[in-house]
């Protein structure tokens, strides 16, 4: 246990230092669940020892979240009080830097009533919306995941309840970079070089489009507009000199593997096959292959989930077109942990994917300038959904073709296929 301890401080040292960067005299602010009280002390200890002016947890419980939505009305749930109203203000003026720890059960909040908590949100969202507005990439933030028991049993439910835990514990802690024996901060300082690197070679080659290629069957081409950026890793917080005298580097999800870019909505063609199962509203879609035409999913099967499916394609007109590239090496950790963690910040990292729904326009200089339409022209799809699956695999084939239609190798076996 005593090396679990070790561990369980040097992971909330990482989150504090290089998932936040917390600075000398900053506000704190942790959301964390209720039974990770451990972590909440030492992600707490560590926020102060790193010069944290105060640390607020603020701890949730899923049964409690059930519990609000039955038997709260939906103008209770939506209420936004005076109290409420108080606390944004003042993270509007302090900009706290936020740790968000996700663990919760992956089934966890089955019975709620959904329609009653979007009806809440769609009245609560607009009276806080302008207090994010202007908080909006003003403060740093990170998501990272801490284990428990009923996601532990979830990921492995053939092990008995204390291995599974300890068993996600681990994934966690290496798919962070925290693997024994070497300097977690060093491999993230790696990590984000090796991002670098690969982004600034993609972002000069301003590709006319990609060509995926798999034993598998996978032959699809993406088309991208010259003036969209590559985007991965941790990034420097806008205003960071300005408040704190100089540039604050953080990295907002921890873990991260993808580089990722927005396509053109109706300029897609060719088939997928998908290489990892998907999880999507709580059910499994396995075995997977979708072909699209002029950008539109226009045939798609599956060995099974096939439903759910239909369901997730046709959920808006949009839904069928893409909205994300993502590039991850096969050799990534969480690739290599072939793990299905039912949770998001885990299983979008785990290779390279290709996203249906909302594309990212931020990915574009100036992206604020533009109207809805404009970004439509641009190529940005707008989607309900965005639901991330994985084709990559050790056999994917990966080529960029440049505006003046030569070919260039992107990735090779799952790997990157060119020196930077
Ligand atoms: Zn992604």
């Amino acid at each position: 246990m005593e090396n679990f301890e070790k561990r369980l401080d040097d992971y909330a040292k990482l989150i504090v230092e290089v998932g936040v960067n917390v600075q000398k005299g900053q506000p704190v602010e942790i959301r964390i669940a209720a039974d990770q009280y451990v972590l909440a002390e030492k992600l707490t200890k560590a926020a102060y020892e790193a010069g944290a002016s105060s640390v607020r947890v603020d701890f949730n419980h899923q049964p409690l979240s059930l519990l609000h939505n039955q038997y709260k009305t939906v103008e209770k749930l939506a209420e936004v009080s005076a109290e409420d109203k108080a606390r944004l203000e003042y993270s509007v003026e302090n900009l706290p830097a936020m740790i968000a720890i996700t663990s919760a059960d992956p089934d966890g909040l089955k019975g709620m009533d959904m329609a009653k908590q979007q009806k809440a949100s769609a009245i609560r969202y607009p009276i806080i919306k302008p207090y994010i507005d202007k908080m909006e990439s003003k403060y740093q933030w990170v998501i990272a995941g801490a284990a428990s028991p009923a996601w532990a049993k979830k990921v492995f439910p053939d092990l008995p309840a204390d291995e599974a835990l300890a068993a996600l514990w681990d994934a966690i802690f290496k798919t962070s970079r925290m693997e024994a024996g070497t300097d977690p901060v060093k491999n993230w300082e790696k990590h984000n070089a090796s991002f670098k690197a690969h982004m600034d070679w993609l972002n000069e080659q301003h590709f006319d489009y990609l060509h995926y290629k798999s034993a598998q069957g996978t032959d699809f081409k993406a088309w991208l507009n010259p003036k969209v950026k590559w985007l991965g890793g941790g990034e420097n917080l806008h205003g960071g000199p300005e408040r704190f005298g100089h540039e604050v580097f953080y990295n907002p999800n921890m873990p991260t593997e993808e580089i990722f870019t927005t396509p053109m909505k109706a300029k897609a063609e060719g088939t997928v096959y998908s290489t990892k199962p998907l999880s999507y509203m709580g059910q499994l879609i396995e075995n997977f292959s979708i072909t699209f035409k002029e950008g539109k999913a226009v045939e798609w099967q599956a060995e099974s989930g096939a439903e759910v499916l239909d369901k997730m394609i046709t959920m808006d007109e949009n839904a069928a077109y893409i909205g994300e590239l993502a590039l991850v090496p096969d050799s990534s950790p969480i690739s290599q942990s072939g793990i299905l963690f039912y949770n998001t910040l885990y299983d979008e990292n785990a290779s390279c994917h290709i996203a249906l729904g909302a594309g990212f326009p931020d990915l574009y200089e100036d992206y604020e300038k533009y109207s809805r339409e404009e970004l439509e022209k641009l190529g940005v799809n707008d989607s309900m959904i965005h639901v991330d699956f994985m084709i990559g695999s050790d056999e994917l084939d990966i080529d960029g073709y440049t505006q003046d239609g030569k070919c260039v190798p992107i990735f090779r076996k799952g790997e990157w296929a060119f020196e930077v």
